[in-house]
């Protein structure tokens, strides 16, 4: 699937969005699904700013074991019941391949995630279904790496593929807690036909950076952004530090768009 074979951009289609570099869409929720009434109030704020796919996992890779794990199938009904009453499509990460059935009855995207994207099982498992897959680039996985990774999918017959840039590890994380790579952007879109997102939230790791960093990414030609929202911060189950307010996504995403729409 290289340009090369692919000079026509391949164009992600679901129910709700339609991905590719035309226009900037907006993936926005919690890291975490919470609980069936906090993930409807963020579906209701992604909504509001103009996101047309919710984002929340029911399935989360910890770094550590005793962290919050995800509450699992429950997670993935609530995160459906709330996108479809707000009309938006579902992106959730599924990090075994045993479960690639049980989460395809209620996603619409496949996430994922950083530390699977060279999980070549997983790859091959999403690669065989029809769901498109939006794949994340692995924190020290190079540019022909991801490629790589996207091939894997894209052999199964799957060619719905999203890439994201989500910062990688260099040598400084104390302030960032990865490196927005900025530059991986169009060089992704030159050397492959899949849309190109850019996820500021993992990138920067602290809710003052995420803006900025947004706004990079869709400067440097990113189809969309997927972004972290908490009502309270500072009671969410996983990174809190780096979720924006709903009210913060409203204004960064009018931001964002007004960017888009003069490059
Ligand atoms: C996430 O989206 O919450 C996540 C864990 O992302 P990543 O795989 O990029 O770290
Ligand atoms: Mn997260």
């Amino acid at each position: 699937s290289s340009r090369a074979l692919h000079p026509e951009d391949i164009v992600v289609k679901t129910a709700h969005s339609q991905i590719d570099h035309q226009s900037l869409t907006l993936m926005a929720g919690p890291c975490s699904v919470e609980s069936r009434e906090h993930v409807f109030l963020m579906a209701e704020a992604a909504k509001k700013a103009g996101a047309t796919v919710l984002r929340g996992g029911a399935f989360k890779p910890r770094t550590s074991p005793y962290s919050f794990q995800g509450l699992g199938e429950e997670g993935l009904k609530y995160l459906r019941e709330a996108a479809d009453a707000f009309d938006l499509d579902v992106v959730t990460e599924v990090m075994d391949e045993s479960h690639v059935d049980l989460v395809g009855q209620y996603t619409d995207i496949f996430q994922i995630g950083a530390r699977n994207m060279q999980n070549f099982s997983l790859l091959k498992a999403v690669g065989q279904t029809r769901i498109p897959v939006m794949l994340k680039r692995g924190m020290s996985a190079t540019i022909d790496d991801i490629l790589n990774a996207a091939e894997y999918i894209a052999a199964g017959g799957n060619q719905q593929i999203i890439l994201v840039e989500r910062g990688i590890r260099t040598f400084d994380n104390k302030y960032t807690r990865n490196t927005l790579d900025v530059g991986a952007v169009p060089v992704l879109r030159s050397l492959s036909p899949y849309p190109v997102m850019v996820d500021p939230s993992h990138a920067a790791g602290y809710e003052s950076l995420v803006g900025p960093e947004a706004l990079a990414g869709v400067a440097a030609g990113a189809a969309g952004l997927i972004i972290e929202i908490h009502d309270h911060p500072d009671q969410a189950f996983s990174d809190g530090p780096q979720a924006l307010l709903p009210k913060q996504l409203e204004d960064l995403a009018n931001q964002a768009r007004a960017i888009h729409s003069i490059i």
